[in-house]
């Protein structure tokens, strides 16, 4: 059986869901955008239809992708989402292999951080393409603005790129407080699901150190009602490696320019350890679900 039909054929009702993923940091430069790449690129290869959203007016997961926003030849885009009237999405999406598809950004998506009450607009496009993809993963800008609060009000859950460091345990802090304010109001469903160490360097015993707590604070709050209950340290952490800064300058995912190296060995295991995650909760959710229409 392969990975895709494993991971649905537990779905309530029978129906097909499509994931959403927002990959989330407030930080900059702390591994956001090579996850969603090349955690993407290995969905795909698993099988899952994917589909990843450019969310940052930097446009660097479009650059992954060898795409260079260009003024002379407007393309569709993120930005297109948010224009008015917006384009539908279907016209926005690129293949990018096989089954990979992507949304590219460009500089004008940062006016829509200026506009109000604009929170619903992603969620309300990624409802037309339920039935095309199996996972959506968002590549969130640094900070918690209007394009982040549009991930979090469509995704089903999130997942944090952080480095071991004191000063990121702080932030990690920030963001899940952000998480519960969000289920507070524009998505109840919103949960914090995963935690990714990127550029990790297992040697230091500060990193050793902060790994620690982050388990231990997740474990603390298994019984607690709180929005990340079940998150987990993703496992493995992603080690740093040269060829994951080296693949975006030839416009290839890690399975295109070294699928041997750790990096992609790296990705592969959290792509690995995120199905067998979702395999198990929709094993549970189809248990719970017949035990219920059995009483
Ligand atoms: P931003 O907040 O600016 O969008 P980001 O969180 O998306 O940044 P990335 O662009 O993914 O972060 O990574 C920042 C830099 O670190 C990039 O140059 C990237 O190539 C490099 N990098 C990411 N992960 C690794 C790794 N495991 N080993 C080596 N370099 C890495
Ligand atoms: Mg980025």
């Amino acid at each position: 059986m392969r990975h895709h039909d494993s991971l649905y054929s537990h779905a309530m009702n029978g129906e097909k869901k499509m994931r959403v993923v927002a990959l989330l940091n407030q930080k900059g430069g702390v591994g956001k955008t090579t996850t969603t790449v090349n955690l993407g690129a290995a969905f795909a290869a698993s099988g899952l239809r994917t589909l990843l959203i450019d969310l940052d007016p930097q446009s660097n997961l479009s650059l992954h992708f060898g795409v260079e926003a260009s003024n002379d030849e407007p393309r569709p885009s993120t930005t297109s989402l948010f224009a008015d009237p917006p384009l539908p999405i279907a016209q926005c999406v690129t293949q990018a292999r096989e089954n990979l598809w992507f949304i590219p950004a460009d500089q004008h998506l940062a006016l829509a951080e200026g506009q109000q009450d604009a929170q619903h607009v992603l969620a309300n496009a990624l409802e037309t393409v339920r039935e095309q993809f199996d996972v959506v993963l968002l590549d969130c800008p640094p900070g918690l603005g209007v394009l982040s609060v549009n991930a979090l009000t469509a995704a089903d859950e999130v997942i944090v790129p952080m480095q071991a460091q004191y000063l990121a345990l702080r932030g990690l802090e920030k963001l899940l407080q952000t998480v519960s304010d969000i289920t507070a109001g524009l998505n109840p469903k919103l949960r914090c699901t995963g935690v990714v160490l990127c550029m990790h360097e297992s040697q230091s015993s500060h990193g050793r150190a902060v790994v620690e707590e982050i388990r231990q604070h997740f474990e603390s709050c298994r019984d607690s009602d709180v929005p990340w209950n079940t998150c987990r340290l993703l496992q493995p952490p992603i080690r740093r490696n040269i060829k994951l800064a080296e693949a975006p300058s030839f416009g290839q995912t890690i399975f295109d320019y070294d699928p041997k190296c750790a990096g992609a060995d790296d990705y592969r295991g959290v792509a690995n350890s995120l199905i067998a995650m979702w395999n198990e909760r929709a094993a549970n959710d189809a248990s719970q679900q017949s035990s219920v229409s059995s009483t």
